[in-house]
């Protein structure tokens, strides 16, 4: 790119899609992903794009709904720590627990699933797979004001800011505009810059970017707070695993291949929509069927 403006508009896309640096990622991965989210403006784009639509009541009101509807079946606080395949059974145990089943499905990020003790091991080059997978760095700054104060001056709150730490910024207001917030992503190697600062400094970081963006009445913060999903023990990070240079290549594996009686799942195993939840959702119903048709 000749343009060092569109160099770094390009950069900020990159980090907001991977987030991680472009330079850290298979250039066949970054392809493969971008593939199987449509194209590439599909995942930049807010109208008509990925970044279209928000869910009322958050993400999570979609897990809390399914959890509702499958009751006392689901076992929480409970982290699978050994997972023993025999002939004719396989276990999952943990403190204080342990399962028996004719197969099992592991539905978790590759970074997270190579903490699990496998008996007997899992081959060697799916392994490696899933040993060199790795997950994004985020940040989610929100900063909560009186009102979406940016609308009166028909400012919709997105901005792309490559020379912030917080280089992406919606507006985040709740639906009925009760309360403005605008929420920031820092993103890869920005994100572990803003980490290295106390959390009251982080808030005056990102206060004195969106005055930048957003004018003096943007310094009235009612409300600070951020989340670095890297601290996330069972995720260690997002948006999903992404894999350096070379590992595909040259392991020639894949991370869906089923190991006896275990079946993968999780966004990263899908072929279609992976890094999102469409993909991890498309996957459980992939893995499901595997054992059903066998
Ligand atoms: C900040 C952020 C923004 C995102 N934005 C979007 C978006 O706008 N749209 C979108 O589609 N996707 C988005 N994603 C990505 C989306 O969250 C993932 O694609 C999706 O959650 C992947 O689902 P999954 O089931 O594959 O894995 P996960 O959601 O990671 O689920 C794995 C589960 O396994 C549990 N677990 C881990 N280890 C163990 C263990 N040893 N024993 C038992 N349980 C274990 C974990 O606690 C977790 O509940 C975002 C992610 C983040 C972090």
């Amino acid at each position: 790119m000749k343009s060092e403006t569109a160099r770094k508009m390009f950069a900020v896309a990159t980090e907001a899609i991977f987030a991680t640096d472009a330079s850290t990622i298979s250039f066949l991965h970054a392809l493969f992903y971008i593939k199987s989210n449509t194209h590439l403006d599909f995942l930049m784009n807010v109208n008509k794009g990925a970044q279209q639509d928000r869910i009322k009541g958050g993400a999570q009101s979609i897990c809390f709904k399914m959890a509702a509807a499958l009751g006392d079946t689901i076992h929480y606080e409970k982290a699978v720590t050994h997972i023993h395949q025999e002939d004719s059974k396989v276990t999952i145990s943990g403190q204080g627990f342990s399962y028996t089943a004719a197969h099992c499905i592991v539905a978790v990020p590759p970074a997270v699933s190579t903490e699990i003790n496998y008996i007997p091991a899992v081959p060697s080059n799916q392994w490696q797979l899933m040993k060199a997978s790795f997950m994004g760095t985020v940040v989610k700054c929100y900063a909560v004001y009186d009102r979406p104060f940016w609308r009166k001056e028909f400012k919709n709150g997105l901005v792309a800011a490559p020379d912030e730490l917080t280089s992406v910024v919606f507006d985040n207001s709740p639906f009925n505009g009760s309360k403005g917030i605008l929420m920031g992503f820092s993103l890869a190697e920005k994100a572990k810059q803003l980490m290295q600062h106390d959390q009251a400094t982080r808030k005056e970081i990102v206060k004195a970017s969106f005055v930048k963006m957003f004018g003096p009445e943007a310094a009235n913060i009612e409300y600070y707070t951020d989340k670095s999903f890297t601290e996330e023990p069972f995720t260690k990070g997002c948006y999903a695993g992404m894999f350096p240079p070379r590992v595909i290549t040259e392991l020639q594996t894949s991370l869906a291949t089923p190991f006896h009686r275990i079946h993968w799942a999780g966004t990263e195993t899908s072929t279609q929509f992976n890094g999102y939840m469409e993909g991890a959702v498309r996957s459980g119903e992939r893995a499901a069927r595997e054992i059903l048709e066998l």
